[in-house]
């Protein structure tokens, strides 16, 4: 029997996907187009998943799971064919314990929908990336997702207690915070799929705060705001989320949500705080002197709950926006230290100005996490190559600043190239010896994170055009 024989035969007809146009599907996610994978496999249980992996074993295949595909970096896309093992029908809640505040969840269940489905307990999950209302927990875990609150909740691997994974065999263990020894739990979150596969999820749940206060400053521009986030923390004051937006992204959000951002300003801060009601009135107070003192142009508080949703709305929906302003964007990925978010700002102009490009600046400024998105149109390959000039010039220009290639998107192979901008040779040897523990073959999401030539540590210097290079 073939592969698409065996696998039918173990998962079923209506489990396996073969034809050309329900493959091409699963050639792009929301960075990159690569080749078709040559089968699709939507398994319902660990057992499906440990079959199709022993399967595609015993035919030579790679595998690739996929969450949402909403991943920015080419990490769900098949670099070598291969089967995609694709987690949208394990999309489940199994079990909450409410008196323990955790909840063991299948991988392809969507961020959100946790959060809603627990919500009359009292209880939610903390992390939470924009695209949280299409990705995939899984997909979270894999790629150690971030998103605006984790400034003081913390990422995913903060919230992740356990996890049950489909090793290269095909044979299936479980990990939990709880064991002594290596912790590993922690080294499989992040690890894009090329450790093991992530079957179930004990995540961690928080108690819904008492109270939620959502504030608005406006500022003159996007380093002035920058400012007054390093001196909002400086002052010992660490908001729930601190999210800064320049005038192009306010541009378009207000024209797509009608959020009621002040399109005058050259840049708003979001703040959220959320604790005790008592404490809200006095955290509001010191956090508005201070904007103030670094030239807040006016303060606005959210009055309502329908107020702050139309905000954060707005926030998390920046991205797609930006479509009224170009067909497409790419969208940088990087981080600095927090003071040096002023000079990374004007330097991302001035690479966009360089290079003919419009700019918008929406992002993580608590964490010092950059996201400038480069609009164009891929159609034309002038605006490629500028964007990828732009790209690659905003990557250095971070890591000179003493900052980091990735903040929260992952490397998959969009990034593989540049990860010796920040890892010595030796470092990353030590990385794929320990890649070779768990996947000595590659054959889990094979291609991805490394550098070409780093299992025989022949790294590649950085590749001139590894930005976009593969749209
Ligand atoms: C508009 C927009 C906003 C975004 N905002 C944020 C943000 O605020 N913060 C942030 O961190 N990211 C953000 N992202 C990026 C993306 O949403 C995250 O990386 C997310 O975690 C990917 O989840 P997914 O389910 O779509 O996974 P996919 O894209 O399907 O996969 C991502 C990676 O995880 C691996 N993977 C998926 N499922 C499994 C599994 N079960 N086992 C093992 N490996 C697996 C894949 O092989 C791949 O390497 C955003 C993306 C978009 C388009």
């Amino acid at each position: 029997m073939n592969l698409h024989e065996r696998l039918t035969e173990a998962l079923g007809r209506d489990a396996v996907k073969t034809q050309p146009e329900d493959l091409a599907v699963y050639a792009f996610d929301a960075y990159s187009q690569a080749a078709p994978p040559n089968a699709v496999v939507l398994p319902s249980s660990t057992q499906d998943v440990a079959a199709a992996v022993k399967i595609s074993n015993a035919c030579g295949e790679p595998v690739v799971p996929r969450g949402a595909g909403t991943g920015l970096c080419g990490g769900a896309v098949p670099a070598k064919g291969g089967v995609v093992i694709s987690f949208a029908r394990m999309n489940r809640l199994l079990a909450l314990d409410v008196r323990n505040k955790r909840a063991h969840v299948q991988p392809g269940l969507i961020n959100l929908e946790l959060s809603e489905q627990i919500r009359s307990s009292g209880l939610f999950y903390a992390p939470d990336p924009s695209s949280q209302k299409v990705s995939t927990i899984g997909g979270n875990c894999a790629t150690n997702a971030g998103g605006p609150h984790c400034l003081s909740y913390g990422t995913t691997v903060n919230h992740i207690l356990g996890l049950e994974i489909v090793d290269e065999r095909g044979e299936i263990f479980t990990t939990s915070l709880d064991d002594i020894g290596y912790d590993l739990t922690g080294t499989l979150v992040g690890s894009e799929g090329t450790l093991g596969i992530i079957c179930a999820i004990d995540v961690r749940l928080m108690k819904l705060p008492e109270s939620v206060r959502v504030w608005l400053a406006a500022f003159g521009d996007v380093e002035a705001a920058s400012e007054t986030v390093s001196a909002i923390i400086g002052a010992g004051i660490v908001p729930t989320a601190l999210e800064i937006m320049d005038d192009v992204i306010v541009g378009a959000v207000e024209a797509a949500y009608g959020a009621g951002y002040p399109t005058d300003a050259g840049a708003v801060l979001l703040i959220e705080q959320a604790g005790f009601a008592d404490d809200m009135d006095e955290r509001e107070s010191a956090i508005r002197e201070i904007a103030h003192e670094h030239g807040a142009i006016s303060w606005r508080a959210a009055k309502t709950q329908a107020e702050c949703d139309l905000l954060w709305a707005g926030r998390k929906g920046a991205a797609g926006a930006t479509g009224r302003y170009a067909p497409n964007y790419y969208i940088q990925d990087v981080c600095v230290p927090r003071s040096k978010l002023p000079t990374a700002l004007h330097s991302v102009t001035q690479s966009a100005r360089r290079h003919g490009l419009k700019v918008g600046n929406v992002f993580h400024a608590g964490d010092g996490n950059l996201h400038p998105l480069l609009m164009y149109d891929k159609r034309d390959r002038q605006q490629v190559a500028a964007v990828i000039g732009a790209g690659n010039e905003i990557l250095q220009t971070c890591v000179d600043l003493g900052g980091t290639i990735s903040g929260e998107h992952g490397i998959g192979y969009e990034k593989r190239d540049t990860l010796s901008l920040v890892f010595s040779t030796d470092d990353l040897a030590t990385m794929a010896k320990m890649r070779d523990v768990f996947d000595p073959r590659r054959v889990l999401n094979p291609e991805k994170i490394f550098p070409a030539g780093v299992g025989c540590a022949e790294v590649k210097p950085p590749d001139a055009a590894y930005v976009i290079s593969n749209r």
